[in-house]
């Protein structure tokens, strides 16, 4: 069987669908599982079996033969606890055919087939009786199907079904109960990952402020999560304005509805401040007394001793509809409403008493009707509100710009024709001064009416023309038969997965090479690849085996994982967003391979090879690589490392960009030798395909 699989084409900047044989998928979807990462989770998995233990026992007091229920039981590891903890028999349910045939071996592996059944099928395909996939009905129910929002990979439906056709009534449930938290915070930063922020611009004729459209202003954004490390976000990066609450909980071991909902607590500011941000994540009950608890809290609510490093739960940023001022003391509710898989959240000033009981109006889930949420993502948000990063595009810009240029700007969503048209293109205001191409969006979000909207907020309407169409079918047309004086690109593309994939701004700068003025000057005039060996704190765990788990054998899992690992001949980079990843670097950052965008892409690869010299005294677990942008001569713009400080090896990275993480097969540990350890590479741009392979050698 084939399948079809979406990917992004760096060279075009569009999407295309290849032909993958049926093993593709499964390799993608165990290669980037989360199964290692879980299993290095020490603390849940200690707590799992404390609670599995606890949970055994008191069904055995009460004379009962212990029959369990795992739902979604990936390796088997909740199933061999509860058999080991001395249950009478389990059902282990897992719906992914792979991860069902691997929790077979493992389960054989550690000598428990008997005491424990795995059935390949989704929860609500299980049938009970005689006949069914299970005896009887279940009286434990043990689960791990939360993600960092809790709800969104559809526990409550899977919970709702299993108490009412697979487990009995008063059964003891592992975890028992969830609870969910909330902070309310200010934070120009997270703020600034939903709104754009007005953009000052110092032109020759006085200063000129970009705002967005109304629309914009008032529009909810979108209601998919934002998940990240918050134990990353520095405490002078946001202001707590309350306490932490506690917003719902979940009883696991009684009937639970999935049914749309909303719950609604009362807040009083410790501070006055501006409402924007909620801040959540939730924490488990293994037991009904609540002494064995597992939680997300972050540190500033925990102390660090207890924080143990997970990627598979973190913590939820929500984005109120509209900043809200609030005042110390004052009486505030907040309401969170889900639906089956997601939340999202309102606050209200507070009401009449009477008002308070009425029937809870459920606030709609947010949907973004300003349509800029759909053209930039969070992180793009932010990247635009970065005020030293546009500094750079202003004050490079300046430099190349006269009142006469004519300007085509290629890349999506950019504000660099706006900043163009203020700093230069003046002389022919009722013409196309400046234009601009956003060739990877244009069909899938419309985003023209967006920019209608914004050009009208900030009176540009006849000054920037958007060109809809690939750079490859531009016509002199387009450009009112006048040639190309300046180019400019961020350059970034929304289809862009790994850095590299931006340099779809040297192809397209390729294609309109015939509209390109003689002395055209093109910016960013060149790109660079840069690379650096580092030690990781813990994303290693993510790719790293686990061999033993709480005295389990999980090995069958490592060595699946890693033969879908090396399912491609050379294994690929992934992308990551260093800022939440701290690491350390062990070698100098390298310059490895330039672009050079005053020319066009040659038809030759590109590659290099070389090594480098490992500095500092650590674990290499695997290489980073990142783009710089040179503006001009001296002004550049770097989508990686921002600061290294020498002295530890402590990266700073850029906030706003995913860094390609290459990881290593094997981990060596260096030495500070006289003659440091080297490792080799070799890295090759396929100008064809517009991919980088890598490989390294240690
Ligand atoms: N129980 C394991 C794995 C947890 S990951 C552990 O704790 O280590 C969750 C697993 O549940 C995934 O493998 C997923 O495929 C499976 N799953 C999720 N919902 C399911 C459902 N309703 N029925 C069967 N399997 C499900």
């Amino acid at each position: 069987m084939k399948t079809f699989c979406g990917r992004a084409n760096p060279t075009t900047g569009s999407m295309e669908w290849l032909e993958e044989g049926e093993d593709y998928d499964y390799h993608q979807e165990i290669a980037r599982s989360r199964y290692a990462d879980m299993l290095h989770d020490k603390d849940r998995n200690v707590k799992y079996y404390q609670g599995i233990r606890a949970a055994v026992s008191r069904v055995k007091e009460r004379g009962e033969k212990a029959i369990v229920l795992d739902i979604g039981t990936g390796t088997g590891l909740l199933s061999m606890m509860a058999a080991s903890a001395g249950a009478d028999f389990c059902y282990a349910i897992e719906v992914f055919k792979p991860m069902a045939n691997a929790a077979v071996k493992i389960v054989e592996k550690n000598g428990f087939s008997d005491k424990i059944k795995v059935i390949n099928k989704h929860s609500t395909e299980v049938t009970v009786g005689p006949d069914g996939d299970m005896q009887c009905r279940a009286n434990i129910l043990v689960t791990e199907l939360f993600d960092t929002e809790l709800i969104g990979e559809g526990a409550l439906p899977t919970y709702e079904h299993a108490h009412k056709y697979l487990v009995q009534e008063g059964c003891e449930a592992v975890p028992h109960r969830a609870t969910v938290y909330v902070q309310l915070v200010e934070s120009r930063r997270m703020w600034s990952w939903k709104k754009l922020f007005p953009v000052h611009v110092e032109a020759e004729d006085g200063e000129k402020i970009l705002v967005p459209p109304s629309e914009m202003e008032n529009c909810p954004g979108l209601a998919s999560v934002c998940d990240i490390q918050l134990n990353q976000m520095p405490s002078s990066d946001f202001s707590t304005l309350s306490d932490v609450v506690k917003m719902f909980s979940v009883d696991f071991s009684k009937p639970v509805q999935s049914a749309s909902t909303c719950y609604r607590v009362q807040l009083e500011p410790v501070k006055s401040g501006k409402a924007q941000i909620v801040l959540s994540w939730w924490d488990i009950d293994m037991d009904p007394s609540g002494m064995i608890n597992c939680s997300m809290a972050p540190y500033w609510v925990k102390p660090t001793s207890a924080l143990q490093w997970r990627d598979h739960w973190m913590q939820c940023v929500y984005f109120l509809p509209r900043e809200e001022p609030v005042l110390q003391g004052e009486k505030l509710s907040l309401t969170a409403c889900r639906d089956e898989y997601s939340v999202w959240y309102s606050l209200q000033k507070a009401r009449a008493e009477e008002e308070e009981h009425k029937a809870d109006v459920c606030v709609e889930s947010p949907v973004c009707r300003c349509r800029a949420h759909l053209l930039w993502n969070r992180p793009r948000f932010g990247e635009l509100n970065d005020p030293s990063r546009t500094r750079r595009y202003i004050e490079s810009l300046r430099k190349v710009l006269k009142t006469d240029s004519v300007c085509l700007c290629i890349s999506d969503g950019s504000l660099l024709p706006v900043l163009a048209h203020y700093l230069g293109a003046k002389q022919f205001p009722r013409h196309a001064g400046s234009g601009c191409m956003q060739p990877s969006r244009i069909d899938l979000y419309h985003p023209h009416e967006l920019w209608q909207a914004f050009f009208k907020a900030n009176n540009l309407e006849d000054k920037i023309k958007i060109i809809e169409a690939r750079p490859e079918l531009l016509k002199p047309s387009h450009l009112e038969d006048k040639k190309i004086s300046v180019l400019v690109g961020e350059p970034f593309f929304t289809t862009s997965l790994l850095p590299w994939h931006n340099l779809y701004f040297w192809y397209a700068r390729t294609a309109v090479s015939s509209h390109l003025a003689s002395n055209v000057t093109v910016l960013p005039q060149s790109a660079s690849l840069h690379m650096m060996i580092v030690q990781f704190q813990d994303l290693w765990r993510i790719r790293s085996p686990c061999g033993i788990c709480e005295g389990f054998d999980v090995q069958t899992m490592d060595d699946m994982i890693k033969e879908s690992l090396n399912f491609r001949e050379s294994k690929e980079a992934e992308p990551h967003p260093l800022w939440e990843y701290p690491c350390k670097s062990l070698s100098e950052p390298q310059e490895v391979l330039t672009f050079d965008f005053t020319k066009t892409v040659p038809q030759h690869c590109l590659s290099t090879e070389g090594s480098v010299k490992l500095l500092r005294k650590g674990k290499s677990h695997g290489a980073v690589l990142w783009m710089e942008y040179h503006l001009t001569a001296d002004i550049s713009v770097s989508t990686g490392l921002m600061q290294l400080s020498n002295e530890k090896g402590n990266c700073e990275w850029n906030p706003h960009c995913k860094q390609a993480v290459y990881f290593f097969s094997s981990v060596i540990e260096s030495e500070i030798l006289s003659d440091p350890t080297a490792v080799t590479y070799d890295i090759k741009f396929d100008t064809k395909t517009g991919e980088i392979a890598m490989d390294f050698k240690l």
